[in-house]
């Protein structure tokens, strides 16, 4: 038997560290509902060309790690939604019960080993 309250204490603990790292390198765009980086402050009015490629640099890397956890906060977020409905927890493709381990390890799994996803 599932035990969705397990899983739904796992889904927000899990919702909460996304959001504290993600908002640790950008910010959630209002309009597009989109996360994105947030360039370093300028804390020098001279522009310093090292300094100027670094922040790019760092801007890049908060970018792709943005782009690797914006997706995962999503998959968190719909499946804390549908946590009590009767469907979760079945498999999107063939709709039988994703296999309890699976869940156990990836809570926001959509479909069982046999359909892994990606
Ligand atoms: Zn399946």
């Amino acid at each position: 038997m599932l035990d969705k309250k397990k899983i739904k204490e796992k889904l927000e603990k899990e919702r909460d560290i996304l959001l504290e790292q993600l908002r640790d390198m950008g910010k959630l765009n209002p309009e597009t509902g989109e996360w994105e980086a947030t360039p370093e402050e300028q804390d020098t009015p001279e522009a310093d060309p090292n300094e100027m490629a670094d922040r790019f640099e760092d801007f890049e890397a908060k970018s792709s790690m943005i782009k690797t956890l914006a997706p995962r906060l999503n998959d968190i977020l719909r499946a804390l939604k549908s946590v009590n409905r009767e469907s979760f927890g079945k498999c999107e493709v063939c709709k039988k019960d994703i296999e309890d381990d699976r869940l156990e390890a990836n809570p926001a799994a959509r479909t069982c080993k046999e359909h892994l996803e990606g």
